[in-house]
């Protein structure tokens, strides 16, 4: 199928960008790498009125460090991401999980702040963003307001955001030398969607502080699993502890089926994946 017609915005400055998306009279939609909404279009799934580029906006690009976290502009493609320096450095979970995100070919233009306003819940980036514990910058013409990640995503495709507003920035602490990382997924391909994959960070794992675990490609959005960590905090925690306590708070909260799979089989790869990305940190 092709596109419905539809009318294109590539305003020059951020403060025109949003009085664009600020009208209520018209579905005035953002376009960022268009990896998403390009295909929704042509599927007619999505059928904006207007659509407001915002591939010129100096505003929202830029990795930036500052004294405990990296400021990334929304605009930041994956692939840009992947090439950074202090990205390598300070999020070193980011640089995991990165490559298997996708293409090569879709990483050159999908973008951070697409990928969080889309809240696919077979996504890896939420599911990261939440495990970091990052903070959304939203702006629209009445200001702008810092969203926490684990606030941002509340459902299939639905987040905090209000209309008329968009993801300026995402703040990412930093990682301290002793902190841990862990990443895992199943596709069936390399570069599909994830079947089920979990990220997780921790402050230090012997003993255990800190723990946050993410998962995603399970739910109707990332389930964080990070209220087990209460648990198991400042204990010499093995694994099969860490994965008993998820267990048991996965088995409180019903997962999602999809076309890949059912519930019960989601909730065996759930632990799978964390398994094997308790390993790999501790490897
Ligand atoms: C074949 C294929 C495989 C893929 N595999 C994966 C995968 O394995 N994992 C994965 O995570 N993704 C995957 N994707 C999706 C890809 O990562 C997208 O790039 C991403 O989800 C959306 O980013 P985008 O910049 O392309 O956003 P767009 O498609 O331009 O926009 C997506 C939505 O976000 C809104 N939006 C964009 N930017 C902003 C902003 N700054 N503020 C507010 N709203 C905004 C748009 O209005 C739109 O509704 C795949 C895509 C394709 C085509």
């Amino acid at each position: 199928m092709k596109v419905a017609d539809f009318h294109y915005e590539r305003p020059d400055s951020l403060a025109k960008a949003l009085v664009l998306l600020s009208r209520d009279d018209a579905d005035v939609q953002a376009l960022a790498g268009g990896q998403s909404l390009m295909p929704m279009m042509n599927f007619r799934l999505a059928q904006p009125d207007t659509l407001v580029d915002l591939n010129a906006l100096e505003e929202l690009r830029g990795i930036r460090e500052a004294a405990n976290h990296i400021e990334i502009g929304a605009m930041t493609r994956y692939a840009m991401l992947e090439a950074s320096d202090l990205v390598r450095k300070h999020i070193p979970l980011f640089s995991i999980a990165l490559p298997h995100i996708a293409h090569s070919a879709i990483r050159n233009r999908g973008t951070i702040g697409g990928s969080a306003a889309l809240a696919d819940p077979a996504a890896e980036m939420p599911a990261l963003l939440i495990a970091l514990n990052a903070t959304i910058t939203a702006v629209s013409t009445s200001g702008e307001r810092k969203i926490a990640a684990k606030d941002f995503f509340l459902g299939l495709y639905e987040t905090a955001l209000d209309e008329g507003e968009l993801i300026k920035s995402i703040s990412v602490p930093k990682a301290l030398i002793e902190n841990r990382f862990g990443f895992y997924e199943l596709t069936r391909r390399h570069g599909d969607y994830a079947m089920a994959g979990v990220a997780i960070a921790a402050q230090h794992m012997a003993p255990l502080t800190g723990l946050r675990i993410v998962f995603f490609g399970v739910s109707d959005r990332p389930l964080d699993v990070t209220a087990i960590a209460e648990t198991l905090e400042g204990q010499s925690a093995t694994d099969t502890d860490i994965v008993e306590a998820a267990c048991r708070a996965i088995g409180n909260q019903s997962l999602h089926g999809d076309l890949n799979a059912d519930a019960a089989t989601k909730t065996h790869l759930a632990q799978v994946v964390l398994r094997r990305a308790l390993r790999g940190m501790n490897a």
